[in-house]
């Protein structure tokens, strides 16, 4: 079950799409469930409970951004573990920290299993983490931290970004901000993840300036394309799991 506050279009986002078709392909049962937008907190952690304790329901996601007036942790914290198919309750994500199997931030999973297929050993490696959001900077930066990686996480208030990307054996870029990374922000032959998905009147862009700094890196993912459809393909694994 995807929970969604807010209007119709909160109901039809493209995410909520692309989750309704992969779910039908793989034949796990999906349904969205709209909550009206005005909706108080009580009322949509007492669904959430209710979701919870509901047998047949084997997984619950709720859809991001949520209305302004609900604190996202408060809502998050009221899943069960158990069925938090995205693996961003605060005990799935302290998982991460102790190093003990439990369930990753979908995002942040795909993004490490694309560096994995790079075959690069992580210890030793510089990694740099563009981004420290909870569900996708932090996470990746901790799963490399564990592999003795030497993990930097830069974000809004770094001081010279490209002093510390041009440092990078791998480099995660997770911001929001289309074409932030350029050419000569990037160790040539790096390899290069690229987790934004930015909606711009050239389409869908990443945040990564794909052209220009494929010429330098040794792998890069491409946005659309890349980081995105593996994230799903985490999510349905998750929920069969
Ligand atoms: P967020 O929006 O919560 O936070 C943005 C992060 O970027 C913060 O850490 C901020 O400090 C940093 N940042 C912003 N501007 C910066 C700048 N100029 N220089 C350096 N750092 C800067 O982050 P999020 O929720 O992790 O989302 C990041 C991006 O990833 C968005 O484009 C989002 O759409 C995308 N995303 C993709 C997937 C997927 O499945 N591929 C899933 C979730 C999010």
């Amino acid at each position: 079950v995807s929970l969604a506050v807010g209007d119709e279009d909160a109901a039809s986002c493209v995410y909520l799409k692309s989750q309704k078709k992969a779910t039908a392909k793989v034949g796990i049962d999906f349904e969205v469930q709209l909550m009206p937008a005005d909706s108080s907190e009580a009322s949509v952690v007492r669904r959430l409970e209710a979701l919870n304790r509901d047998a047949s329901v084997h997984g619950i996601m709720i859809q991001r951004p949520l209305p302004g007036h609900l604190n996202p942790s408060e809502v998050i914290r009221s899943l069960d573990p158990a069925k938090d198919v995205e693996g961003v309750h605060p005990e799935n994500l302290g998982c991460i920290v102790h190093g003990i199997p439990g369930r990753i931030p979908c995002t942040a999973d795909a993004a490490v299993r694309l560096f994995r297929s790079t075959n690069l050993a992580p210890k030793g490696l510089e990694v740099v983490v563009v981004g420290h959001s909870e569900i996708v900077g932090k996470p990746i930066a901790l799963l490399l931290v564990h592999e003795l990686a030497t993990v930097t996480i830069c974000h809004i208030g770094t001081n010279d970004l490209k002093s510390h990307t041009r440092r990078a054996d791998v480099l995660f870029v997770a911001t929001g901000v289309p074409g932030l990374v350029r050419r000569e922000m990037v160790k040539p032959g790096a390899a290069v993840i690229d987790i934004g998905i930015n909606r711009t009147e050239a389409g869908l862009v990443g945040d990564v300036a794909f052209d220009e700094v494929r010429e330098v890196a040794g792998w890069i993912t491409p946005v659309p394309g890349g980081v995105g459809p593996v994230t799903t393909a985490v999510l349905l694994e998750n929920t069969v799991r």
